[in-house]
């Protein structure tokens, strides 16, 4: 009996596993339903921080600059200065001049240094990147251009104090052909350029006109007095070119001047002499 019963369950195991898999077979399982996507939460509109647009990020940049070359290149003439006096002190007057002369290589060095972040500074401010990255791409360019571009910021300040304003005589003639902030900038004096540039200019200029002239930043230095009333159409034309150096250095920077110079001088001296050729008309 008990035998029975396990064979009989057995089968009957069987047949009802049997139904169950056909079961299976057989029935359409329904497409599930789409699942429940909760709708996210509102997102949380954060204001963001008024950020500098390019144009005050780059003035901010170049002011930063500016100021730490500044800080940077007053503490080290401070403390040169302070070296000259503490030897004089202690040493008399003649072994501090000696001290004094030691030092004006590292003065310079302040000086092209200071002339070098300067002039990066001031493109940065002015948005020249292109004059940065090319700089930065060419350090024999770069370092070249620095040291002319400092030579002609010390001609400037060298030159500056004793300039005068453009005659009105030749302003007045010039005014179609040059802004007035060009005309009002450029100022004149006599005199020489130190060495790079005059050496330059001499090989490059020489002959062209009997008079002839160096443009350092906002300052025309002729090497001997220009007309300054009633000019002939030739000084108008020497005039001219000159002044349109001045609106040079005025649209590219100092450091830009320079690197132009000595990349391209016949470029920046064919534009002057297209100003030259105006002057005429
Ligand atoms: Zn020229």
């Amino acid at each position: 009996m008990k035998k029975n019963v396990l064979i009989l369950s057995v089968v009957v195991g069987i047949l009802f596993s049997g139904t169950v898999a056909a079961g299976w077979g057989g029935i359409n399982i329904p497409t599930p339903p789409p699942p429940v996507i909760p709708t996210p939460p509102p997102p949380v509109i954060v204001t963001p921080p008024s950020l500098p647009t390019p144009e005050q990020a780059r003035e901010a940049m170049g002011k930063a600059l500016s100021e730490v070359v500044n800080d940077g290149s007053d503490i080290v003439n401070t403390s040169l200065d302070t070296q000259t006096s503490i030897s004089s002190q202690i040493l008399g007057d003649e072994i501090s001049g000696i001290v004094e002369v030691v030092n004006i290589p590292n003065r310079q060095v302040v000086s092209y240094s200071t002339t070098a972040v300067k002039g990066i500074a001031y493109v940065i401010e002015t948005g020249d990147l292109e004059l940065i990255a090319e700089l930065f791409a060419n350090p024999v360019l770069a370092q070249s251009s620095v040291l002319l571009a400092a030579e002609l910021q010390r001609s400037r300040d060298t030159h500056y104090p004793r300039s005068k304003p453009v005659p009105t005589a030749i302003k007045s003639v010039l005014r179609h052909i040059f802004p007035n902030s060009v005309l009002e900038r450029a100022r004149y004096t006599i005199g020489t350029v130190q060495p790079t540039l005059q050496n330059l200019v001499n090989k490059t200029r020489k002959g062209k006109h009997a008079n002839h002239a160096i443009v350092a930043d906002d300052v025309i230095v002729f090497s001997s007095e220009p007309s300054l009333s009633e000019p002939s159409l030739n000084d108008l034309k020497f005039w001219a070119h000159e002044i349109r150096h001045v609106a040079q250095y005025q649209e590219w920077s100092v450091l830009g001047f320079a690197k132009r110079y000595i990349k391209d001088w016949e470029d920046v001296e064919a534009d002057a002499d297209s100003y030259g050729e105006k002057a005429k008309n």
